[in-house]
């Protein structure tokens, strides 16, 4: 069987997708992201401006740069009709935000040529989103997303096995997977720049260096890379917050955010068919002071009444400081695949046990949130709200700054866009 693996990576994709939004951003220098750049267009890259780059530091470099304020949710609806597109085209598609790998092993019958094949793909892609990708093929993980990077953006790249240790030997150490800024320094206080000089470490040297890494650094810098292309990614943990324009000293204010988080994360759950074993709740006050209590969630659930509810009574615990709060944040953690297989409900019809009725109320909510989320699916999650996150819109009798609201929800002063 011919190993062969596809890694896409959409161009620049936050701001190509802004610029897609609106035709007048198209062919201008463009970054999307608040405090620092999450995602900048190709023209403003030849300014020198990079993501990460605090946004005051790339307004002076480039002055005509467009900031746009991020719409995580829309963005999330271009992947995945991305993820869609890969999906019927490949057996074993692994999703990232705006990366997918592709494990076309053992398809060598119906995809004779694969270069074809991905140019093909490409203009699928192209044609159903506006998006631009570049592929990059090769024998494993690490030679396909190392050979579509020098192809970007909007390229195609494919390495064959002969061609892979030229490539390999003049690279960074940084560019190998498992390289972070802690190995590199590691390494670079070595003197080792190049994967050249990191071949010549000895195994025993490399583990000895880095423990398990080192080990695997050793088979890396040879080309080896037996990472499997997998199913789905289950992030660590997941995280929704915002900070106010002014700071809130209005409980019920405070709360109404608090619930408005908390159902947005739940719905990010269910709409990736996961559930959350833990919670909590990050509060920072007016003097910068942090507060920060985590429960277990039992059982783990991605239904909005329970996390609603568990998030309200950490905030209520944390009472007792009479600052203004100026941060609040909730934090999902524990995160496993939903269970697809229920418990049926053989008794429940006819006994009047608390518990069953716990979970028939358990069902209906499930039942309940699968049509909000289909809803919100096609028309956007502001398009259903609850009344406390109504009453943040308005703003007035509760003594909060109103927020405006469009058809993703409500827009908040931090935008999420990281997992
Ligand atoms: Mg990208």
């Amino acid at each position: 069987m011919r190993p062969l693996v596809l890694h896409l990576d959409i161009d620049a994709f936050f701001a190509s997708v802004e610029q897609l939004r609106n035709p007048r951003l198209a062919g201008r220098p463009v970054a999307v992201g608040s405090g620092v750049i999450a995602s900048c267009s190709y023209e403003a890259r030849e300014h020198g401006l990079q993501a990460g780059m605090p946004l005051g530091k790339a307004l002076r470099q480039c002055p005509p740069l467009v900031i746009v304020r991020g719409h995580e949710s829309i963005y999330r609806c271009y992947a995945a009709r991305l993820f869609e597109i890969c999906h019927n085209w490949s057996p074993v598609v692994e999703e990232h935000l705006d990366e997918a790998y592709c494990d076309l092993a053992g398809t060598e019958r119906i995809y004779p040529d694969p270069r074809q094949e991905v140019a093909r793909l490409r203009d699928e892609i192209h044609s159903s989103t506006g998006l631009t990708v570049t592929a990059g093929l090769g024998r494993n993980r690490m030679f396909a997303r190392l050979i579509g990077k020098l192809h970007k953006p909007d390229g195609l790249g494919y390495i064959e096995p002969e061609q892979e240790e030229s490539l390999l030997l003049q690279l960074p150490i940084e560019s190998i997977p498992g390289v972070g800024p802690r190995t590199a320094t590691v390494l670079s206080n070595l003197g080792i720049e190049k994967v050249e000089q990191l071949r010549e470490l000895s195994r025993s040297a490399l583990s000895g260096l880095l423990g398990r890494n080192g080990e695997i650094l050793y088979e890396r810098c040879r080309g080896e890379d037996h990472r499997l292309i997998g199913g789905r990614e289950i992030p660590r943990s997941i995280q929704r917050g915002t900070s106010f324009d002014e700071d809130i000293s209005c409980p019920r204010t405070l709360d109404a955010m608090i619930e408005y988080l908390a159902e947005r994360i739940a719905s990010n759950l269910r709409q990736r068919g996961l559930e959350a074993g833990g919670l909590a709740l990050q509060l920072v006050h007016g003097d910068h002071r942090r507060d920060r209590r985590r429960v277990a969630l039992a059982p783990p659930t991605a239904l909005d009444p329970p996390i609603i509810k568990t998030a309200l009574e950490l905030r209520r615990a944390m009472e007792g400081r009479r600052t203004a709060i100026r941060f609040v944040g909730i934090h999902l953690d524990r995160i496993r695949l939903a269970a697809t297989v229920e418990q049926g409900d053989l008794f429940t019809a006819t006994t009047e046990d608390p518990a069953d009725t716990d979970l028939q109320q358990q069902q209906r909510w499930k039942r309940l949130l699968g049509q909000v989320d289909r809803i919100r699916m096609r028309h956007g999650h502001g398009a259903l709200l609850r009344g406390s996150a109504l009453a943040l819109q308005d703003g007035r009798d509760r003594g909060g700054t109103a927020l405006e609201r469009d058809r993703h929800g409500l827009i908040l002063r931090t935008s999420c866009l990281t997992r």
